[in-house]
């Protein structure tokens, strides 16, 4: 039996305010396998951020069962939590977020350093990522030096550089424009391919899901299949 990275049932989450409850996720059903790549397709607004950010430790879901690695999610403390999220999952946003006065090579670095890698070690781990996405050209490179697709490399680099077991992609070609879009996405999935890393990829663009494993749909907050 293939091993489960992800498994939620009957997941949901609201947004309450004052004046009202906004019911986003209401009883979400996703299984993610080790391997598996899928993707989460759904219009802005349809609540793929949400999903992604509870199950990435990020946020929390209101009812429902969640499960990590084989671990009851819900039952985690707060150290268990912030341990998961650090050690064994990756995230990717639509922006990459990285630290504009550290280097491409630093900012892949950093997170391999607060799990207590020696700045040898963690250098070499980034430059070895960073030269497998083709920017062995660019370690010493700053944000702001890096073309979009490049820096979205670099932020993938960095998501992976703890080797998690879970990669979160929200919208990670979302910022590019086409061309560059494709070419990003490739490299994602041709460093994904034979890690074995389990990934769920948020997009609304469904040409991007055909080289995926497989691809759900988020509507009226559940996930269908697409
Ligand atoms: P997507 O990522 O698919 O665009 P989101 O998960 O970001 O969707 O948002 C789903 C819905 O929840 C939207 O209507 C959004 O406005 C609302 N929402 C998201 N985050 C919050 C929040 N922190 N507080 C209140 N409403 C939110
Ligand atoms: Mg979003």
């Amino acid at each position: 039996m293939s091993e489960m990275i992800l498994h939620l049932e009957g997941v949901t989450r609201s947004y309450r305010s004052k004046a009202s409850v906004l019911e986003v996720l209401k009883g979400v059903d996703l299984k993610v396998a080790r391997g598996e790549i899928v993707g989460l397709i759904a219009p802005s607004g349809s609540g793929k951020s949400t999903l992604l950010h509870g199950a990435g430790l990020l946020d929390r879901f209101d009812q429902g069962q969640f499960e990590l690695f084989g671990r009851n999610a819900r039952a985690l403390s707060d150290r268990a939590r912030t341990a998961l999220r650090r050690d064994e999952i990756g995230f990717v946003y639509q922006f990459h977020h990285l630290l504009a006065e550290l280097s491409a090579l630093e900012n892949v670095a950093l997170p391999h350093r607060a799990t207590g890698a020696s700045s040898r070690v963690a250098a070499e781990r980034a430059a070895e990522l960073l030269m497998a996405v083709g920017l062995g050209e660019r370690l010493g490179h700053r944000p702001a030096e890096l073309s979009g697709g490049e820096a979205q490399r670099v932020a993938l680099c960095r998501a992976l550089v703890n080797r998690p077991r879970l990669l979160l992609a929200d919208e990670p070609t979302g910022n590019l424009d086409p061309d560059t879009s494709a070419a990003v996405f490739k490299m994602l999935l041709k460093l994904l391919r034979n890690t074995g890393l389990a990934t769920v990829i948020a997009t609304h663009n469904l040409g991007l899901t055909e080289q995926m494993d497989r691809a759900v749909r988020l509507q009226n907050g559940v996930v269908v299949d697409a």
